[in-house]
């Protein structure tokens, strides 16, 4: 039998392609490989087809860690086929996965808008995915002195890049959240960006927010004084 070894060293810095909500020409082709061929993993925050991930994964040979958007479905393919999840990918909602050393895990979907049963949520159901992921994470905060290092959302916290439309309210959790388990980052979607003067980057607590609406080659630094 063999044992797998879980490398729990934690670097200084990861780089990561993270993308959401819109298909982009410079991401969608061989150049790829030219801007983002040296990232660690890909980060899908949601809203995005399933051929798109599964390019970008088979272009930059990198692991994807996604969650779903409001608007993903079941993808039906010209032979036939129908794809359920982005081949390729590990769907982060509700586990943390160790990647080389770093804790990322997520949280999918939007607030709730209509009937659509999957990747929605009213505030409560979030409070009980939040609550129900609770003890995992703290068992992590006992086992490597940190619940989370690196939080992925389709959906902005409440207050904090969202707006004031029901699909696009913000998560009440996601702010307990960040104060429980003090992730470094949380990156998310969601919420499209139309002007430059729009804010994408915030801090709430220990926690750097960022909208990587469509796509942001991210460079998540972890110096001593962040532990
Ligand atoms: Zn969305």
């Amino acid at each position: 039998m063999t044992v797998a070894l879980i490398d729990t060293h934690r670097r200084d810095a990861y780089r990561v392609l993270a993308i959401s909500d819109k298909v982009e020409p410079r991401i969608y082709g061989p150049q790829v490989r030219k801007f983002a061929g040296d990232v660690d993993f890909i980060v899908g925050c949601g809203d995005l087809p399933y051929y798109y991930l599964e390019y970008i994964v088979t272009v930059l040979g990198k692991p994807l860690y996604y969650v779903h958007g409001n608007h993903d479905r079941p993808e039906h393919r010209s032979n036939r086929t129908v794809v359920k999840e982005p081949p390729g990918g590990v769907n982060l909602h509700g586990v943390t996965r160790m990647v080389d050393g770093l804790i990322i895990g997520g949280l999918e979907g939007s607030h709730r808008y209509n009937q659509n049963p999957r990747y929605q949520y009213t505030q409560n159901e979030m409070w009980m995915q939040v609550l129900t992921w609770a003890p995992s994470l703290l068992m992590n905060r006992l086992l490597y002195g940190r619940a989370i290092d690196v939080l992925i959302t389709h959906s902005p916290p409440f207050g904090i890049h969202d707006a004031k439309d029901r699909p696009h309210i913000g998560f009440h959790a996601f702010l307990a959240f960040m104060r429980w388990f003090r992730p470094r980052y949380l990156l998310h979607g969601h919420q499209h960006v139309y002007s430059n003067r729009t804010v994408t980057r915030s801090r709430y607590e220990s926690t750097e927010i960022i909208n990587v609406y469509p796509y942001r080659l991210l460079d998540l630094h972890f110096g001593r004084e962040d532990g």
